[in-house]
């Protein structure tokens, strides 16, 4: 739940508050009140702390993007962090955004690897992400087959669409970050800001031309540099 810090009534505007509901403070000093990002209410500047920014989130491509995309990775000893990848989701968390991981395994829909091979990739990233400082709050994982038309798939929105709901996300603030045309559709599907990357498959996906970005970054981290500054 977001919390109203009100600039001018910092004290007394702490109370929790539901988007939907007028803050209590306001209702009390009988001004209007308004969202001007969609949480914060009553007619000043606001300031946002951490809490406030906890309805915020970055979700991130797997491959391709926090590791190398080398085909159908389906076994720990094929895995290869990102230079600055776990350095970025760090820094991120700590501008107070959850994060996510949303990727595509087709592997284990086609019988390359198994559900099981997936999971031990998430614990090893778990823990490469832990040393730095890092925590990434889930992985959302569609294991199906292209051809299965399952509901998970990106350009597919559910995981999304299901994260929002599930830990109280704004989608029009949170970012989708990705190497492919599919991830950029994924974001725009959901409704958030979208970057590509030209790590992994990235440069190609530029080259198509197929997908419209809210930005092209280099890598992860140029990613998050972009994130930083936006509002
Ligand atoms: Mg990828
Ligand atoms: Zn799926």
């Amino acid at each position: 739940m977001p919390v109203c810090v009100s600039m001018r009534k910092r004290d007394a505007c702490s109370t929790r508050i539901d988007r939907r509901d007028a803050c209590p403070t306001n209702q009390r000093a009988g001004r209007p009140f308004h969202y001007p990002n969609g949480y914060a209410c009553g007619a000043g500047k606001f300031l946002y702390n951490r809490s406030a920014m906890s309805n915020r989130a970055v979700f991130l491509d797997r491959d391709g993007v926090l590791m190398a995309d080398t085909n159908y990775v389906g076994h720990v000893d094929r895995v290869v962090i990102l230079d600055h990848a776990p350095a970025a989701l760090r820094r991120l968390q700590a501008a107070g955004y959850r994060l996510f991981v949303v990727t595509n395994q087709s592997g284990v829909g086609r019988g390359y690897f198994t559900r099981e091979a997936v999971e031990e990739i998430h614990a090893l990233l778990d823990r490469q992400f832990a040393a730095v400082g890092a925590r990434v709050d889930r992985y959302y994982v569609c294991p199906h087959h292209p051809e299965d038309d399952c509901a998970c798939r990106k350009p597919k929105p559910k995981s999304l669409v299901d994260a929002a709901a599930e830990y109280d996300l704004d989608l029009a603030h949170c970012f989708m970050v990705g190497d492919r045309s599919s991830d950029i559709q994924c974001g725009q599907n959901a409704g958030t800001r979208t970057v590509l990357v030209l790590t992994g498959a990235g440069q190609e996906t530029l080259a198509k031309g197929t997908v419209k970005p809210d930005f092209v970054a280099a890598d992860v981290s140029a990613a998050t540099d972009w994130i930083l500054r936006q509002v």
